[in-house]
């Protein structure tokens, strides 16, 4: 049984009581988790009180020197971490592979900011007066993340927040708590101070809810779906905690007819259906331009019917399972929707065949053509491995289709024509334009989503600014 960590204290929930954790390719258990309630997190809020006097007083310097060494210890566990993650999430083992390396650059990339990382100072703001500007922790952190990437995603939080000053409470997501629980164990044996980075677990309704409640928590960063962002900027509004918000998106990828289609097909095959679509960034809305449409979807299709989809834990899978039964339910009534309008499916549409898949929550790689612009596929955020495409006649038509969003995550544009590139990158209403790339995050650049997709900044050294308070000091001499 796994343990919730407290203090630096491997423990259970006040009540005992546990969460299964089970397997998305086959529905075994994986290991059990505690369920933690509101006075679990009210223990770990009078520790983080404590790791935070200690935490906040240890030098810039040195912070960083522990964010190194707890990199490097997560780096040394990367294959048993990789298989827990795989296990209980149910990605292939080789995106397992890259999330647990994602988790230790951004570890990396925070420890090298300690460097950088200074306020400012005024000289003569009058005579003999000077002005100073400090940027100071905010306190304790909460930490809430989604079941997608539970690693990655929880290392995007507690880096900028551990190297500020503050310190941290996670709530991993209820079905993937195990790997998260083991990252903080091993960054607590990495030389953390008890209390410093703790752990609990359990329902986002009790936990998460009573994290929003609490206001000793100073700021929550919330990574998760449109609909329960909301409510956390709603609940932080009482006691004006400081929110980040990284929540959904639909990302558009436009395709112009002087493209090198070969990398684009295969960014839009992986951009769509890497971890099985389940990607806030993944590529959910395809526009190519008329005169190379029919040429490019025949390589896709042809692309979608070769990935191998099967047991995240064997060699060769391309495609894991969806995560839930709920989650791919959700998927199958979407493509419903889309057909049911009219759409034309073009490959999948329907979950794999086998013994191999009948206890997993399998589906096919999908595209679908001739989509109507107010199907569920193209309104709505669709994670999971369907992709509708659209014709369109030129650039303007691409980036008004693409705009028409409720989100504003990603985009994505390949065109050899700088113009064409610019113009879409200053006009896609989203927090990233990828011009003829693939939809690959960088530590070193700020992300984040407008609209409905967020609000504030992770990466990049943008992203201490959100787990600090700027001060102005003035001071007179003289
Ligand atoms: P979710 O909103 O259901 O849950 C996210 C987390 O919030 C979980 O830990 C959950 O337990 C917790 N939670 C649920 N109710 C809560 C409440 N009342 N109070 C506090 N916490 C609560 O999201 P999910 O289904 O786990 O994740 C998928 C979503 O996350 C997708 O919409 C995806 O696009 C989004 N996402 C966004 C980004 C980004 O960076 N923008 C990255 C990954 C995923």
């Amino acid at each position: 049984m796994a343990k919730m960590i407290v203090g630096g204290e491997l423990v259970e929930a006040e009540n005992h009581e546990v969460m299964e954790v089970r397997n998305p390719a086959t529905g075994e258990l994986v290991d059990t988790a505690p369920r933690g309630t509101v006075g679990d997190v009210r223990r770990a809020v009078e520790a983080a009180e404590e790791g935070f006097r200690i935490w906040s007083q240890i030098p810039l310097a040195r912070r960083g020197e522990i964010l190194y060494e707890g990199a490097s210890q997560i780096l040394a566990r990367e294959t048993e971490l990789a298989r827990t993650l795989t296990l209980e999430q149910g990605k292939p083992l080789r995106e397992s592979v890259l999330e647990i390396r994602r988790f230790v650059h951004t570890l990396e990339h925070y420890a090298g900011l300690a460097k950088n990382f200074r306020g400012g100072y005024v000289p003569q703001l009058d005579k003999n007066r000077y002005g100073m500007i400090l940027k100071l922790p905010l306190g304790i952190c909460g930490a809430i993340a989604p079941w997608n990437f539970p690693v990655s995603l929880m290392g995007n939080k507690i880096a900028p927040a551990l190297l500020a000053g503050n310190s941290v409470i996670v709530k991993p997501a209820s079905t993937t708590p195990l790997t998260s629980i083991r990252c903080v164990q091993i960054f607590n044996e990495a030389g953390l101070p008890p209390g410093t980075l703790n752990i609990v677990t359990g329902p986002g309704g009790v936990v998460g809810e009573e994290m929003l409640c609490n206001s000793k928590i100073r700021k929550i960063s919330f990574t998760g779906e449109t609909r329960t962002g909301k409510h956390v900027m709603e609940m932080a509004a009482r006691d004006i905690k400081r929110v980040t918000l990284e929540l959904g998106g639909s990302d558009p990828m436009i395709v112009c007819d002087d493209a090198d289609l070969e990398a684009a097909v295969s960014a839009a095959a992986v951009g769509r259906f890497f971890n099985c679509g389940q990607a806030c960034l993944a590529i959910k809305r395809l526009y190519l331009f008329d005169s190379i449409a029919d040429g490019f979807i025949e390589r896709l299709v042809n692309k979608a019917r070769k990935l191998k989809v099967g047991n995240g834990i064997e060699d060769g899978t391309l495609i894991g399972p969806l995560h839930t039964a709920a989650q791919r339910q959700e998927i199958e009534e979407m493509i419903q929707d889309a057909l049911g309008r009219g759409a034309q499916l073009l490959v999948g549409g329907r979950r794999p065949e086998g013994a191999a898949y009948d206890k997993g929550y399998f589906y096919l790689p999908t595209l679908l053509g001739n989509v109507d612009r107010n199907a569920r596929i193209v309104r709505e955020e669709c994670f999971g491995p369907a992709l509708p495409i659209f014709r369109v006649k030129d650039l303007e038509e691409a980036i008004a289709m693409a705009n028409d969003s409720i989100y504003g995550l990603g985009s994505s544009v390949w065109t050899r024509n700088l113009d064409k590139a610019m113009k879409a990158a200053e006009r896609l209403e989203a927090g990233y334009t990828w011009i003829n790339s693939p939809q690959i995050i960088y530590d070193e650049l700020p992300f984040g989503g407008v609209k409905q997709s967020g609000l504030g900044k992770e990466h990049g050294s943008e992203a201490l600014d959100f787990y600090t308070e700027t001060k102005s000091v003035v001071v007179t001499t003289g």
